[in-house]
């Protein structure tokens, strides 16, 4: 295989050049012996001077996964285009979303991303619906969603295709495992699988985690997962308007967008003094006039705002937002 040697000092010169030549060998590496950098070649470079030809230390470049999943695809190249880049991966299944002209060719797209993610079911994504998020899927690759997705050194256990898991919200779970606090009791409002509650009670020394969740098959999973990363959470299954819990709470979080009416209930379950990490989904504009939209929700409180975030975009002209407020009951 031809190779141009070049030394090192003068390789990304040269390798500028031969991108704009097209001479660069789309398939093979490119390498380095320390002193001198190998560039591979098409066929049909001219021999020179500073040309050798190198057997055996080549090596073909590594695919990336999409390249090879269209590569299995037999399919016009205009639609092979349409084949999503984006894709979100738990543990073995991934979920993917499809634009409507691909749906007639669902099956094989499903079985070409099973075969190039080694996933077990390939579930395609309408949306989620209800107060329980429930993911709205169809399984167009194998028929078993259960599985374990591992994030931050925390166990996920959960049906991907029954239970929703916010791949935009792992830095809002990342940033609550490293909140402060130590000997704080925090009640998680809306636990769901344990998606806050179990990397709080893992890395943040808390005295105790109540995790409240009203969805059977949700609690089944926030149970096992309890379990399954050895840690010390207390799971109670009920809406959480119904749990007695009152003047408690060092914190309370409350991980569900559609939040406003349960501000209430998670105020009563303060300490005189406490936290409240509140989630939301706002339009743009709500979001410029932020502090008065927060003044319309907790107003009847005595507040602070602590932290203010953008989580990610929801939908056109929506945005997840999270906000961490200190309240004074007196
Ligand atoms: N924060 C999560 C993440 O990082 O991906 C997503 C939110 S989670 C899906 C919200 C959970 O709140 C769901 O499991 C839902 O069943 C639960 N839920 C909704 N209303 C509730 C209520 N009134 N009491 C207790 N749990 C509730």
């Amino acid at each position: 295989m031809l190779h141009l040697k070049v030394e090192k000092e003068n390789a990304e010169k040269i390798r500028f050049k031969l991108m704009e030549n097209r001479w660069l060998h789309p398939d093979f590496e490119i390498f380095s012996d320390g002193r001198y950098v190998y560039f591979p070649l098409k066929e049909g470079y001219e021999s020179g001077e500073n040309i050798v030809d190198i057997k055996g230390m080549f090596r073909k470049k590594k695919k990336n996964p999409y390249d090879k999943i269209l590569e299995i695809l037999h399919m016009d190249d205009n639609l092979k285009n349409k084949v999503p880049h984006h894709w979100e991966k738990y543990g073995d299944v991934v979920l993917i979303q499809l634009p409507e002209i691909l749906y007639s060719y669902r099956k094989d797209i499903g079985r070409a991303f099973a075969e190039v993610l080694k996933a077990k079911s390939v579930l395609l994504y309408k949306g989620v619906e209800g107060e329980f998020r429930k993911p709205l899927v169809e399984f167009i690759f194998g028929n078993d969603a259960v599985t374990t997705h591992t994030e931050n050194g925390i166990f996920y256990r959960f049906d991907a295709s029954r239970i929703m898991f916010s791949s935009g919200n792992v830095d809002e779970r990342i940033r609550m495992s490293r909140i402060d606090a130590v000997g704080e009791r925090v009640v998680d409002m809306f636990a769901g699988i344990g998606y806050f509650s179990i990397p709080i009670s893992k890395y943040c020394f808390p005295e105790r985690v109540i995790a409240i969740e009203k969805n059977e098959e949700a609690y089944k999973y926030l149970v096992e997962n309890i379990k399954l990363n050895g840690v010390s959470v207390d799971p109670i299954l009920s809406d959480n308007r119904d749990v007695n819990i009152r003047d408690y709470a060092d914190r309370v979080i409350m991980g569900y967008i559609h939040s406003e009416e349960f501000i209430p209930f998670a105020v009563r379950m303060l300490k005189q003094r406490g936290i409240i990490h509140y989630h939301d989904t706002w339009r743009k504009e709500q979001v410029k006039d932020r502090y008065e939209t927060i003044n319309s929700l907790f107003g009847d409180f005595n507040y602070s705002v602590l932290r203010f975030h953008i989580v990610k975009n929801y939908a056109p002209n929506i945005l997840h937002v999270s906000i961490d407020l200190l309240i004074r009951k007196v």
